[in-house]
């Protein structure tokens, strides 16, 4: 088969380059079936280009619009990714809500901190917040992954070993060692329960961070035997890679067992034999 939609879009209206209907014409052109966007929710604590209060109704009305203009050409969805501090009151209006975790809450110093960085800023966050210690880093990040589902709704699980993303360049932690299996294999049992569904996530490969797609395969592996689901996404900041790595992502799933790949129907989810 040949995986024809994406689900994790962003566009002019966060910090993605082009804007909604530039990707609605590129996904046309690869012949998707369908496309769902999921701008970056609003986060009072980040200095980032989010859906900041009053935004969030145009977008959800251009997308809308797009829907229609292009209805019987490709089914179009208004999702978001919720980030585990955004405000949760407008999660209802969407199509579908990817759950991720992109900052740190320090409640004892009252800060926030993101760690969605280059690998000098990571080191710097580990250095300061962790005493140096990467393994105490990916254990407070995987601790608050499994919290997702407390915080708010939550249809699909993203990029679920985020933090691995600069490890290519610095090597912070040993993907290998008990302590960041112990924690990284907690959080994703409790998520395969409260979620179920999980992306295998290929904006990395896209932006020149890593050579392979969040998770790990130790990770998929995990998900299926707890009996997660996988979707495929490209966390689509850049039109042209809006398909990054598909044909190898399914091969991907398959060489770690998995019999079906998902898509979605904007209802739920449809399992296709891969
Ligand atoms: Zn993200
Ligand atoms: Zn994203």
């Amino acid at each position: 088969m040949e995986y024809l939609q994406n689900l994790h879009t962003h566009c002019t209206f966060c910090d993605g380059k082009d804007t909604p209907e530039e990707m609605v014409q590129r996904a046309i052109e690869l012949g998707f079936e369908g496309l769902g966007f999921s701008s970056h929710c609003h986060m009072p604590y980040s200095p980032g280009n989010y859906l900041k209060p009053g935004k969030s109704e145009a977008y959800r009305a251009e997308v809308a619009r797009l829907k229609e203009k292009y209805a019987g050409q490709l089914n179009i969805w208004c999702g978001i990714e919720f980030d585990l501090f955004s405000p949760t009151d407008e999660l209802d209006l969407y199509d579908y809500v990817i759950g991720s975790v992109h900052y740190f809450r320090f409640r004892a110093l009252d800060k926030f901190v993101g760690f969605d960085r280059n690998a000098d800023a990571v080191q710097k966050v580990i250095d300061e917040y962790f005493s140096g210690d990467g393994l105490a880093f990916a254990e407070a990040y995987y601790a608050d992954c499994a919290k997702l589902p407390d915080f708010s709704r939550c249809d699909i699980v993203g990029h679920i070993d985020l933090i691995t993303k600069n490890l290519e360049e610095r090597p912070y932690f040993d993907t290998e060692h008990p302590r960041y299996r112990r924690a990284a294999l907690e959080a994703v049992e409790v998520l395969a329960e409260r979620v179920g569904i999980f992306e295998l996530n290929t904006g990395a490969i896209a932006r020149g961070y890593r050579t392979i797609p969040y998770p790990e395969p130790f990770l998929l592996k995990a998900i299926r035997e707890l009996g997660g689901k996988m979707i495929i996404s490209s966390d689509c900041h850049n039109g042209q890679f809006l398909n990054c790595y598909f044909a190898e992502s399914l091969e991907l799933l398959k060489s770690c067992g998995f019999k079906e790949v998902y898509t979605f129907n904007g209802k739920g989810f449809d399992g296709h034999k891969i």
